[in-house]
């Protein structure tokens, strides 16, 4: 077709991009109608007290349920939900649908928290506060019940209004965490706007660190988990797949874990299963811990 339209039309020069282009084009129309057609489905991963072993909580992560494509990951779509803007009525599904599940399954009473991924185009939405507040009325969830995970870039764009915006969530009661954190610019300053919420070690650090043996890696996440704890964090380790991992993130005194070896990402049928295994506590002794 780009020869019959002559020498100079611009197609003949960029097939790749076109084709790209093209893709993207349709993965996001796919998307708005999954998100209308409830193609999207919350899997969620168990988080474990490191000392008791107890299970705390849960990680809600998005999946969509590709009518010709299967099960696809975030990897796959958030990124061009981010781009097109879906990304806000994406999350605000996400959020709504964690926190009734989490009501549902007795986080209430049960106290164990669910931590919902928010992205920064989402934070910064001018009616986000409301959205969380709407999404604790109607699921009856309490805010203490809720952990919101955001990473870094999040409050270095527009610091000013993002802090406010963290102000604003602490009134309501509900937990922050900061997730990824040692991937992106980790100004060690932000963590003082964090006090008293989470902060989540990125696994780059769990699994290329060496931690199991006392090298630099070992050194740096000591060194995270005790400047958290100064600052009256609670620490969270991710994508933890080894005993030895598990260990030795145990006796440097990490909080809790998550990762592959206590449990993957499981559709909520699974989940059901798990707690009716586990002893209920209440969220004042998760919190404590
Ligand atoms: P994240 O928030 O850091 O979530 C942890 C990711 O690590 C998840 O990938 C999880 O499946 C994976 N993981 C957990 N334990 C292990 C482990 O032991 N080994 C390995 N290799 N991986 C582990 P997933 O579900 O593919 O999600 C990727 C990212 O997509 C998330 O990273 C988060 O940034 C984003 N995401 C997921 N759900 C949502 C959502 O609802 N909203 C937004 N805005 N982002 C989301
Ligand atoms: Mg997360
Ligand atoms: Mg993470
Ligand atoms: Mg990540």
């Amino acid at each position: 077709r780009a020869k019959r339209e002559g020498k100079n039309s611009v197609r003949a020069f960029q097939p790749l991009m076109g084709i790209e282009a093209a893709e993207r084009v349709s993965t996001e129309r796919d998307l708005r109608l999954a998100l209308t057609q409830r193609h999207l489905v919350l899997h969620y991963q168990s988080q474990f007290d490191a000392q008791s072993g107890r299970l705390t909580g849960f990680e809600a992560l998005v999946r969509w349920q590709h009518p010709t494509h299967g099960l696809l990951y975030p990897g796959k779509f958030i990124e061009i939900a981010e781009d097109s803007g879906l990304i806000v009525p994406m999350g605000e599904w996400v959020l709504n649908e964690a926190c009734r599940q989490a009501a549902v399954w007795g986080a209430n009473g049960q106290g164990f928290t669910v931590s919902v991924n928010v992205s920064a185009l989402q934070f910064m939405d001018p009616v986000f506060l409301l959205k969380v507040q709407a999404a604790l009325d109607s699921s009856g969830l309490k805010p203490e019940c809720l952990i919101l995970e955001l990473t870094e870039s999040v409050l270095l764009e527009n610091r000013e209004r993002a802090l406010k915006q963290l102000t604003h969530l602490r009134d309501i009661g509900v937990r922050l965490a900061l997730d990824d954190f040692g991937t992106g610019y980790s100004s060690l300053g932000l963590l003082q706007h964090l006090q008293g919420d989470i902060l989540k070690i990125d696994s780059s650090f769990v699994r290329g660190g060496q931690i199991d043996v006392a090298g630099p890696g070992r050194a740096l996440i000591e060194f995270l988990i005790s400047l958290a704890h100064s600052l009256g964090m609670c620490v969270i380790a991710e994508g933890v797949e080894t005993e030895e991992q598990y260990q030795a993130l145990r006796s440097l005194d990490c909080d809790r874990i998550q990762g592959f070896l206590l449990g993957r990402p499981e559709p909520a049928e699974l989940i059901e299963k798990r707690l009716n295994m586990v002893e209920p506590r209440t969220h004042e002794e998760i919190l404590e811990t």
